[in-house]
């Protein structure tokens, strides 16, 4: 295998110069199951673990390689086995909230980031133009998307079953503004060209969607064979049944490279500031018109939110999206500074001790 069909560039060079200096070698994380990894690199195919001090030095979940990675490996080719020593800093990050034992945040539970893919340059965000069409999840996902640093693709499915097509495509633009879309059809094999520009030797695509919309359908065309099983629908509401979550790193015949991610039903954002203002620049740019810098959009006079929504300038459904996203932003963000301001504390602590200790040790020497 060749690093450059991998991904493999400079960025990534820059960064493993000083691990290469240990003789280790570089490969990409295709497969993960529960910290069991199956790593590509130049002399094949291995699975590989982290090694124990890497496993002592991991903090949080989102430390530990994700598919789409590239980690610094030590081979032992006669057992087909690799270890793996540090993750390369990463070019972009598709990631989620996951949710730990103990429910949602909203009922006391705990929240943790999830790797879905790393190092990606391009999602796929694939919608199906069934009965499933839902443009506000679109819109979710989106912000998500942005926030990756990939470039966000909108794809349209099941074209084949859709009266009109160009509407469903201007409701979407009305959405994603400067955003490429496009529609295809898995079941017929139809569209597939538009798309294969992002699909280049070494370019990494996400594919990323609710269950039942046609991911594996598409990975198959693109693959120009049936290698991966798909799901069935259920008729009433388009969605697959109980479709598995392995995910791998796929090398297509043309060079591209593409991640399939899990349907993520509960979709949560994890870091998505920046995305969201993206994405609702002009709810952002109304709410600076507002005659009141805090205004909270309610029954204060002056509210150009208000006034929008009066006058159908912004639709209600996006707006209620925003502050959704919103709220959710907001939540994690005050756990966030609960931790650093915890951190804090510690640190404090622990240098008010050791001048404890010092003060002490003097004062016994009779120094003070
Ligand atoms: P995934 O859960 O996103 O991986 O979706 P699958 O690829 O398993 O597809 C779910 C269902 O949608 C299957 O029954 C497919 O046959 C069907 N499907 C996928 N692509 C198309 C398409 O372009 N047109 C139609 N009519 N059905 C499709
Ligand atoms: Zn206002």
């Amino acid at each position: 295998m060749n690093l450059i069909d991998l991904g493999w560039n400079d960025f990534f060079a820059g960064s493993f110069a000083p691990l290469k200096l240990r003789g280790l070698k570089p490969g990409r994380i295709a497969e993960e199951h529960r910290e069991l990894y199956e790593i590509f690199c130049e002399d094949g195919q291995f699975k590989a673990e982290v090694s124990g001090k890497f496993r002592f030095a991991a903090q949080a979940r989102a430390d530990f390689p994700g598919i789409g990675d590239w980690v610094a490996i030590n081979v032992f080719p006669g057992e087909a086995k690799a270890i793996i020593h540090a993750v390369l800093p990463r070019k972009s990050l598709f990631s989620r909230r996951a949710v730990l034992a103990g429910g949602m945040p909203e009922t006391g539970g705990k929240t943790e980031e999830q790797i879905l893919a790393a190092n990606i340059d391009t999602v796929f965000l694939i919608s199906g133009l069934d009965n499933d069409f839902n443009v506000r999840r679109i819109e979710r996902y989106l912000s998500a998307a942005w926030e990756s640093g990939a470039t966000p693709v909108i794809v349209l499915n099941k074209a084949d079953i859709c009266d009109d097509i160009e509407a469903r495509i201007r409701e979407v633009e009305r959405v994603a503004p400067a955003v490429d879309i496009f529609s295809v059809s898995a079941a017929k094999n139809d569209g597939f060209a538009n798309i294969q520009k992002y699909l280049q030797p070494g370019r990494t695509a996400a594919l990323l969607g609710s269950s039942g919309v046609g991911k594996t359908s598409i990975i198959n065309c693109l693959l120009g064979e049936n290698r991966l099983k798909t799901t069935e629908v259920r008729k009433d509401d388009s969605r697959g049944r109980h479709t598995t979550t392995h995910r791998e790193m796929i090398i297509l015949p043309t060079g591209g490279i593409v991640i399939d991610t899990p349907g993520l039903r509960s979709f949560k954002v994890w870091d998505g500031e920046e995305g969201l203002a993206r994405l609702f620049e002009d709810i952002e740019e109304l709410a600076l018109r507002c005659r009141f810098t805090d205004c909270g959009h309610t029954d204060e006079p002056g509210c150009a939110i208000k006034s929008a929504l009066t006058d159908g300038l912004l639709d209600p459904g996006r707006y209620e999206n925003y502050q959704k996203l919103q709220k959710e932003q907001r939540f994690l963000a005050t756990r966030k500074n609960q931790k650093e301001v915890r951190k804090q504390q510690r640190a404090m602590g622990k240098k008010f001790k050791q001048y404890h200790k010092m003060m002490t040790r003097l004062r016994n020497k009779g120094l003070i």
